[in-house]
């Protein structure tokens, strides 16, 4: 099963990912995650990549394509995958379809979750990462996944954990840029989403639309019903 999912930043990608990927058992292919741990290990790629992402840019094509193309071609990824936060634009989408046929490579779902920009940007700004584990969800804004207070500290509702904020989630001009290629019909991710649309009938992808404003559990259960 090889999946993808999108969603503006903020709209519950991760999490609704995160769900996808148990259920399937597919491999969960992040491209931000992959930059984050390419800046933690101070590799070349993480170190082009970093003024990009602190500036909520995207990081150039010649950087990011071969990166994912490579990263789906490595054996783990041959039991399926979920791939989540690529392609952004409508050259990814073209870049991604072409490698897909050329490694015979059957693209099953695609997954659009719908959510308008001044809700998803709210959720960024009280978004918070934990640091066991990156799918346990957090946000200071939002009741059902809440984080807890122990010792008069935040930590992760889940596990406990110690609990961050991205500094790209914190800055509004970032939040702005990131949402602006997001939004862009003409060359951004939506005309990725819609590139998608026009030739799934063709190549027999499945498009599942969500709404994203309801919480965390509905859109799960609307999106457990869509798969099936
Ligand atoms: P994310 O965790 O998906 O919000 O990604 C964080 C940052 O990584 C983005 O704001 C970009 O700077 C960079 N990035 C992630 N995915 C891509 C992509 N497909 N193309 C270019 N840059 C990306």
């Amino acid at each position: 099963m090889n999946i993808l999912i999108f969603g503006p930043n903020g709209s519950g990608k991760g999490t609704q990912g995160a769900v996808v990927q148990k259920k399937f058992n597919v491999v969960h292919v992040e491209s931000g995650v992959i930059f984050r741990e390419n800046i933690k290990k101070g590799t070349e790629i993480g170190k082009k990549a970093k003024e990009y992402i602190d500036r909520g840019e995207l990081v150039p094509d010649s950087i990011t394509i071969p990166m994912i193309i490579s990263r789906l071609q490595e054996s783990d990824c041959a039991k399926g995958w979920l791939l989540d936060g690529f392609p952004r634009s409508i050259e990814q989408a073209k870049a991604l379809d072409e490698a897909l046929a050329k490694a015979r490579m059957k693209l099953d779902y695609v997954i659009e979750i719908v959510l308008d920009r001044e809700t998803a940007k709210n959720r960024i700004m009280g978004r918070r990462l934990c640091a066991n584990d990156n799918n346990h969800p957090n946000n200071i804004f939002i009741d059902a996944i809440k984080p807890v207070e122990k010792n008069g500290k935040l930590v992760c509702r889940v596990c406990g954990g110690e609990l961050s904020a991205r500094s790209d989630d914190q800055d509004e001009t970032a939040i702005g840029k990131r949402h602006d290629i997001y939004y862009d019909t003409k060359t951004g991710t939506l005309a990725a989403v819609n590139y998608f649309k026009e030739v799934a009938n063709k190549k027999g992808i499945k498009i599942i639309e969500l709404d994203g404003k309801p919480g965390v559990r509905e859109v799960t259960e609307e999106l457990m019903k869509k798969l099936g």
